[in-house]
């Protein structure tokens, strides 16, 4: 058993996703699970969508789904041969969102944003799966929320292992008796009470590593457009090469500092039960794409991660007393409290700094909570570069003239706060 994930990138357009089929008839003998998110930029959109219809917009929001609406009838539409009566499914889905746009919010925000982003999934895997059937890939389309049992921590819901395991047992297994594809979404499960929820944005991955594990696939192939994994972000850095291999830690690394490449909960499900993960390019399925499994590869090249738009927090201790151990446990309980991710951190004798992404709801709650102890300083507008396995000429020109404000070296990782 294999385990496919096609990202949003991979299905945004009529001409994508036609080269489906071709990229899976090179499998027709494989079972396969494959998991598809939101066509391109339709999440976005939906957020928009909750957004407008929570501030009691209604009408707006209604505007914004339409658009939504015909966006992926128009590719329904565009992909030969014509669908027959593949519709039903489709209109379903919108009346389920229009019966909760032309109401009031009685609830919370992130309760209405699963309800509404969640349909996003819902239409490009049904599309597909028709699309699919046409083409000579039979497929069972599935819903998700039928297996993937989650708390009510609605955005970033918790998958409960327990019930999802057993769901698939009773009811996925059997789903591969006749065709050898069963095709669902990725980002979205749902609660014990039927409410639609969310994993936490490019949950996809993730959910593709949930059913790898708990199908004991043979491997998990993400697919994306681009070559593979890189050492850095090509759009920024067009001199980045591509990894033919890595290991699950150095993954893990990287997502930790920000490396837009795979979720960062995508790897543990799979290193627990040493599955290999395949990222692979649907431009040219014949690239070899980047293996990531348990074997320790060495003689990386340098990798590279920069993030936009860090604040670095001071945090001075009112009196000028040491900020000693009560100070700093009063930050950590703080950050866990606010879920705030401190990407660097550094402690001094009377101050604490730690470097943040910018949220200015976060970090204003941050401050109050602080301030019965610390006098708070925000400065805006920083970089943190991340290098692993550095070396020195690299680390320099990377920085050239900025001014440093902050850098912390350990023996595999630099990291510098800049201006
Ligand atoms: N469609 C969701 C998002 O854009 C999930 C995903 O693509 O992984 O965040
Ligand atoms: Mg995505």
């Amino acid at each position: 058993m294999k385990v496919f994930k096609f990202g949003g990138a991979s299905v945004n357009s009529i001409a994508r996703i036609k080269s489906l089929p071709d990229i899976l008839r090179s499998y027709t003998h494989e079972k396969i699970l494959i998991v598809i998110s939101a066509m391109g930029k339709t999440t976005n959109a939906l957020e928009k969508v909750a957004e407008a219809f929570y501030s009691q917009k209604n009408e707006i929001a209604i505007e914004r789904f339409n658009q939504i609406k015909k966006d992926h009838l128009d590719i329904e539409s565009g992909l030969d041969p014509l669908p027959s009566g593949s519709r039903s499914r489709l209109a379903d889905f919108f009346t389920e969102i229009e019966w909760i746009l032309h109401d009031k919010p009685v609830n919370g925000f992130d309760y209405y944003y699963d309800q509404i982003v969640s349909i996003g999934e819902l239409l490009s895997t049904s599309i597909i799966s028709d699309f699919l059937n046409r083409s000579g890939i039979p497929n069972q389309w599935m819903d998700v929320r039928d297996i993937f049992t989650t708390d009510d921590s609605f955005r970033s819901a918790k998958l409960d292992w327990q019930k999802t395991s057993a769901k698939i047992e009773a009811e996925v297994s059997s789903l591969f008796s006749e065709p050898n594809i069963v095709l669902t979404q990725g980002f979205i499960g749902s609660t014990d009470e039927n409410e639609n929820t969310t994993l936490g944005r490019e949950g996809s991955d993730y959910s593709a590593a949930i059913f790898a594990n708990l199908l004991d696939a043979d491997d998990l192939t993400i697919w994306k457009d681009v070559e593979g994994i890189m050492n850095a972000d090509p759009k920024t850095f067009p001199e980045a090469q591509f990894i033919r291999e890595l290991d699950y830690d150095e993954v893990i690394e990287m997502a930790f500092y920000g490396a837009q490449v795979i979720h960062p909960k995508t790897i543990k499900p799979l290193q627990n039960k040493n599955i290999p993960l395949y990222v692979k390019c649907f431009l040219d399925p014949n690239l070899p794409g980047t293996k990531i499994h348990s074997k320790h590869v060495t003689r990386l090249p340098s990798i590279i991660v920069v993030k936009q738009n860090q604040t670095l927090i001071h945090l001075r201790s009112k009196d000028f007393s040491f900020v000693g151990e009560a100070g700093t446990a009063r930050l950590y309980s703080i950050l866990s409290r606010f879920q705030i991710q401190a990407n660097l951190m550094q402690t001094g004798a009377v101050i604490l700094y730690v470097c943040v992404d910018e949220d200015e709801e976060k970090i204003g709650k941050l401050a109050e909570e602080a301030d019965t102890l610390f006098d708070v300083e925000l400065e805006k507008g920083l970089t943190l570069l991340t290098v692993r396995h550095y070396r020195q000429e690299v680390l320099l020109s990377l920085i050239g003239s900025r001014e440093i404000i902050l850098q912390q070296w350990s023996r595999e990782t630099v990291q510098t706060l800049l201006r």
